[in-house]
């Protein structure tokens, strides 16, 4: 021993041993066999440096199996997992929004391996992706056509590029919405190579406003459903027949974008009147897109449902190839819209709409009988 104190880190370099003696170790040898000779050896280098980096006592090879193992498991757990949604919110975008119902789990799973994607099993020609659930959203909405993308932002998006790049496209300034994050209209609008043309006020817009707006570079007239916020008192929005009807005489397309698109009236299940896609193709919009994982109750995705001609043009833009369904969510979305056909037993078979119309005494009653055992969960945590 020297006279002066070796310093910390040097004295712990000479106390643990090196990555190939432990490997070497009997106690590493079941955490090879479970974990692989390469993650186990990574993993032990990073508990190493770790161990080196502070003082220590002497460390035995145990217990460095034991740090090593701990670290492998947390590494290999799935960190996507299962929560208790009890947040009150059933359709929680932190939390995956719309829960599933079974037979979309099953129809996901069965779509795991090889399936008729892009085949037309009837003809033995290549088939559209979109088809396996076009014929659902038609005869769900009364749409000539329709195409569904990754989610309703994008959905917004190919619409947008398609049928005013480089042109122009009339809001109301009380439809420029945020949807948490980084769904802003204005951006969308930018990034979608559209110029915004904001009308009226933000409490207030009226036909005249957008008649006003209407010059030789626009495009389209667009309604946003503002379905996160509400604006009360003197306001005024301008009703989807009237914008409707003005697009028309101008020979432009009358877009809007629902959010939830609601596919059925929801009055009959206690819930608040939402305006259906159904309701708003008939007042004369073109195109309506909305979301698959709101209160449609499905996987996340974008539908567009409306005019032919202009479906037709956006299945042709490149874009759609880099936002197009996967055949995973193409199986639970169609899964989730057959059950549409039978109203009746929606609220049982759709978790989002029987969860949405559950009765206040039995959500009450849930409540306290699960309070005591979430306090007792819990317990462990706040020590
Ligand atoms: C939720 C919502 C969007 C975004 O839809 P995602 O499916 O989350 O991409 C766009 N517009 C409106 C009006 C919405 O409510």
């Amino acid at each position: 021993m020297s006279s002066s104190p070796k310093p910390a880190r040097a004295q712990n370099l000479g106390r643990i041993p090196s990555v190939d003696v432990l490997l070497r170790d009997a106690k590493f040898t079941p955490l090879i066999a479970v974990f692989g000779r390469t993650a186990t050896r990574d993993c032990l280098r990073e508990v190493l440096v770790q161990m080196r980096s502070a003082p220590q006592p002497e460390v035995m090879p145990e217990q460095i199996a034991v740090a090593v193992e701990r670290h492998l498991q947390a590494i290999n757990a799935p960190n996507l997992r299962p929560v208790f949604n009890l947040t009150g919110t059933i359709l929680h975008t932190n939390l995956g929004r719309a829960p599933l119902p079974d037979v979309a789990v099953q129809a996901m799973v069965r779509a795991a391996g090889a399936v008729n994607l892009e085949y037309d099993l009837a003809t033995g020609q290549r088939g559209q992706r979109d088809e396996h659930v076009a014929g659902w959203i038609k005869r769900l909405t009364g749409a000539e056509a329709a195409i569904v993308v990754n989610n309703n932002a994008a959905a917004v998006m190919i619409a947008l590029n398609t049928l005013a790049f480089d042109q122009q496209v009339i809001v109301s300034r009380g439809e420029l919405i945020e949807i948490g994050g980084a769904f802003r209209m204005p951006d969308i609008m930018a990034r979608a190579g559209c110029n915004l043309c904001e009308t009226g006020t933000t409490n207030r817009t009226h036909i005249g406003d957008f008649e006003a707006a209407i010059g030789a570079k626009t495009a389209m007239l667009l309604k946003v459903h503002t379905s996160n916020y509400q604006i009360k008192g003197f306001t005024k929005s301008v009703p989807e027949g009237d914008l409707a009807h003005l697009a028309h005489t101008h020979d432009l397309p009358f877009v809007v974008d629902l959010g939830s698109g609601a596919l059925i009236d929801l009055t009959p299940y206690g819930l608040p009147r939402e305006t259906t896609v159904r309701e708003t193709l008939q007042a004369g919009a073109d195109l309506v897109t909305f979301s698959g994982d709101k209160l449609l109750g499905g996987p996340q995705a974008g539908i567009i449902a409306g005019r032919a001609d202009l479906i037709d043009k956006i299945a042709k833009n490149p874009m759609k190839r880099a936002i197009r369904l996967d055949k995973i969510t193409l199986a639970a979305l169609e899964a989730v819209l057959s059950l549409y056909a039978h109203p009746e037993k929606l609220a049982e078979n759709l978790p989002t709409l029987g969860l949405l119309s559950r009765a206040a005494t039995d959500i009450k009653q849930q409540a306290e009988r699960l309070a005591p055992l979430v306090a007792h969960a819990l317990k462990p945590l706040k020590t």
